[in-house]
């Protein structure tokens, strides 16, 4: 799609207006060359300064086809539900407007506002750990981010969880992360380190012996500092991409290397059913993740 950023802010890369966009046209690519796209945004952001001091100012317009639709925001008189730095007030003021255009363009909302990228778990827990309460963060989410009221609250119960388990866990307990960053094909949304390239797959099997020194050092590591393994996360890329006989002994080096008697999670992640087979499964529960 074409894409005209006016971004007098000093804040914001391209890249994060490519992501906004990308809530209201999904798989839209950004080329150079654009003459030809179909669909277009152009987003106006700047900073103004009147008696009432400090505000921001965005203007979006968003196109799809013959259809368009502008919005515009203001910080002035604005307040937020938490006190935020300067970079904030110009996203929301840019998030605001562009929801709004969106709004009125394709006829719907969006479930979780203008939050783009992951985890808006952490944005709730990060100030649940400050002290505000449930009911504030809920506000903040609803208000300030346009997030539905349902999501707000699933992030919120999602953070408490996590806050609870994190409890558990003492001072000397680590976590283990393995990646396997290879993945049958990219999903659209990606923007994790993998390959899907099926030249790169020829990779793997060096991979996974270099990925088992690696994780017999790192068991030499814990055990030189004293501490404890509380979590294993395989994640990725796609494990479930590895064959039995990998997968097999990749969960087997684990076992040998590392005391699993202190852990309080074992998770693999299996997120691609393309990958997942009744035997791959049973290599995994054989080897106790869960
Ligand atoms: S499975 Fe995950 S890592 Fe792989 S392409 Fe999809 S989102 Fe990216």
């Amino acid at each position: 799609m074409r894409l005209i950023i006016e971004n007098k802010s000093g804040y914001l890369n391209d890249y994060y207006f490519q992501t906004l966009c990308l809530l209201y046209y999904p798989g839209e690519k950004f080329p150079k060359n654009d003459s030809g796209e179909i669909n277009s945004a152009f987003f106006y952001l700047d900073k103004k300064e009147n008696e009432n001091g400090i505000h921001w100012l965005a203007k979006v317009k968003l196109s799809a086809g013959e259809k368009s639709s502008e919005a515009f925001f203001t910080t002035e008189n604005y307040k937020l539900v938490i006190e935020c730095g300067d970079e904030f007030f110009a996203t929301l003021a840019l998030g605001k407007a562009f929801l709004q255009a969106g709004r009125e363009l394709f006829g719907f909302s969006l479930p979780w506002g203008y939050i783009t990228g992951l985890r808006p778990v952490k944005r709730a827990k990060n100030y649940l750990e400050k002290g505000y309460d449930d009911k504030t963060v809920k506000r903040m989410f609803t208000d300030d981010y346009d997030v539905a009221g349902n999501k707000a609250e699933l992030a919120i119960s999602t953070a408490r969880l996590e806050m609870k388990m994190l409890e558990k866990i003492g001072h000397n307990v680590c976590g283990l992360y393995i990646s396997i960053p290879f993945c049958p094909t990219r999903c659209e949304y990606c923007s994790f380190v993998s390959y899907s390239n099926a030249k790169l797959f020829k990779l793997i099997p060096d991979y996974i012996e270099k990925l088992k020194l690696d994780l017999l050092r790192t068991s030499k590591i814990i055990k030189e500092l004293d501490f404890t393994l509380g979590t294993i996360y395989i994640g990725g890329g796609t494990p479930s991409i590895l064959n039995c006989e990998q997968l097999d002994g990749l969960l087997g080096e684990i076992e040998k290397d590392f005391d699993l008697s202190g852990l309080l999670e074992y998770s693999f992640e299996a997120g691609r059913p393309d990958t997942i087979s009744v035997d791959n499964l049973r290599i995994i529960k054989s080897h106790g993740v869960g």
